[in-house]
């Protein structure tokens, strides 16, 4: 039934999974007298390290800090305005080393590394080194530009106001060691257009600020930005980490820390939908709407199609085929339809290596992977030229995934894994739950290296003499809280059948296993 576990918990994720957004700041730094008609901003890549978005293209910001209401902010009386500002002013300076303060014009540029390196050092908050200084910020200087929401499908989530800011003559940022990787000028423009190749990926508030910005600097610029209603913190449901790739995220009854399965919209003028998942009357309806307007801009719907049989993947299927007067076929493994028969009728049967090749600009080409292991039946869907791989719940952006015996295999979803990380040009995951991965082979060699860290200490625990799983469970999962031993057992099961086929161990008649080894030396 279950598809996720919180067996690897992450603290910081479960604390944040689901609660309120934080308070955040982002800063669109555009170029000193830039060219009003094709205008550059400063983006960067996040580093790939870090757990939220990372590998994205994103603009400088961070979370509010404890500080920055106290931040000296001249021409404004709105406290959270000022408050804002000062973050965004503070993440930029951090992040950048470009401070845009009144009266920074004066100092040079070793002054201004010593500022940062006072801040940096934690010997001077933000607020007393502008006063020391005689520093303060304008308001007029940060020119504000909306508010986004990160959706609730995400395991971190921000309030984040976004400002244009100028960046003053003679600063020159600079990408400081931390959280981003990389970073340059680009014209909006050509930034935009990197994103429409597949190169990048950004997340739905950047894109709309280098869309909004390539057609100029116009006095209506800032109209513009606003223009629509999730620049007023207004949920984003329509997630296009790619052309043609939309994540349309779902309320599900998944397990935790998951809250939403991500179902897909794939395709540029003929489109496939994958995993409408929500038994949710109202987030049905919400999908619908979304495939309606889809179909209005010209986009024709050419199969509905499931990655597996979960519950929390097919929980919307036949209300959609509804709605679409069961116009659309249903594709799946032969292995998912035996499995859903008298459930969801599939009309299809996908087999490994199929192709779905989607007519539109791009033209897209989706071969089907057959990747047992979380279920007998289950496919993933890769796009070679993009390099984007639908993985359904074999790797997800949120939490972790069970493997449940018997539905679940260990071994096959090792060889499973294996398979995907071998892929030629692989850029980005597109997971069943939870942000899509920008780091592909980083995550995939994780998944790897952690179950086979697992298996070994399970391995060790049954050479010791642990025979039943509840009890490698007590001994292996100790990173676990108790609540997950359940599930932790059902992996372990599974790990264990992995090490008796492999002929490391050997099931006795209690349901226990011993070392193959600890059963030779007793004959
Ligand atoms: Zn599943």
């Amino acid at each position: 039934m279950n598809t996720h576990s919180d067996l690897k918990i992450d603290a910081k994720i479960t604390a944040s999974s689901g609660s309120t957004p934080k308070d955040a700041a982002a800063v669109i730094l555009l170029k000193h007298d830039t060219d009003a008609s094709n205008p550059e901003i400063f983006w960067a890549r996040r580093s790939e390290k870090l757990a939220f978005l990372g590998g994205y293209h994103a603009f400088p910001g961070g979370q509010v800090d404890a500080s920055d209401i106290e931040t000296r902010v001249d021409n404004c009386s709105d406290v959270s305005t000022a408050t804002m500002i000062a973050c965004a002013a503070r993440e930029l300076f951090e992040e950048l080393g470009v401070l845009v303060a009144r009266g920074a014009e004066r100092l040079t540029k070793g002054q201004l590394v010593s500022l940062l390196d006072d801040l940096e050092s934690g010997r001077m908050s933000f607020p007393s080194l502008l006063e020391h200084f005689e520093l303060y910020l304008d308001a007029n200087d940060f020119k504000y530009v909306g508010r986004w929401l990160t959706p609730s499908f995400s395991p971190r989530r921000f309030d984040t106001w976004f400002f244009l800011v100028e960046c003053p003559r003679k600063q020159v940022p600079n990408v400081i060691d931390g959280e981003l990787e990389s970073g340059e000028w680009s014209s909006a423009r050509d930034a935009f257009e990197r994103w429409r190749r597949s190169e990048v990926i950004c997340v739905p508030p950047i894109l709309h600020g280098l869309k909004t910005i390539a057609t100029g600097l116009t006095d209506d610029l800032a109209e513009r930005f606003l223009s629509i209603p999730q620049a007023h913190g207004e949920p984003t449901r329509c997630i296009e980490f790619h052309p043609g790739f939309i994540c349309f995220p779902v309320r599900t009854n998944t397990l935790p820390p998951a809250t939403h399965t991500n179902c897909y919209i794939v395709g540029t003028r003929e489109v496939i939908i994958i995993d409408p998942a929500s038994p949710f009357e109202e987030e049905q309806i919400a999908l619908a709407s979304c495939v309606d307007e889809l179909i209005a801009e010209g986009r024709v719907i050419r199969e509905i199609v499931l990655t597996h049989l979960h519950p929390d993947h097919v929980g919307g299927v036949n209300p959609l085929l509804a709605h679409l007067n069961g116009s659309v076929a249903v594709a799946a493994h032969r292995l998912t339809a035996e499995a859903l028969d008298g459930s969801i009728r599939v009309d299809r049967f996908v087999e490994d290596g199929d192709v779905i090749d989607l007519d539109g600009d791009p033209a897209l080409s989706l071969r089907a992977m057959h990747t047992p292991g979380h279920a007998r039946g289950h496919l993933c869907f890769y796009e070679e030229r993009t390099g984007g791989l639908i993985t359904g719940d074999n790797i997800v952006g949120i939490g972790s995934v069970l493997i449940n015996p018997p539905e679940g295999n260990m071994r096959d979803y090792m060889q499973s894994l294996e398979r995907l990380r071998v892929l030629p040009n692989l850029t980005v995951l597109f997971g069943a739950h939870g942000p899509a991965t920008a780091n592909p082979l980083g995550k995939i060699e994780e998944y790897i290296a952690h179950r086979l860290v697992r298996e070994a200490n399970i391995l060790a625990a049954v050479q010791d003499g642990v025979s039943l799983p509840a009890g490698i469970v007590a001994r292996v999962y100790t990173d676990v809280h108790p609540k997950a031993h359940a599930m932790a057992e059902r992996a372990v099961i599974a790990h264990l059948e992995k090490l008796e086929t492999e002929g490391f161990v050997v099931c006795d008649q209690d349901g226990g296993y011993i070392s193959k080894r600890k059963q030779q030396e007793n004959k």
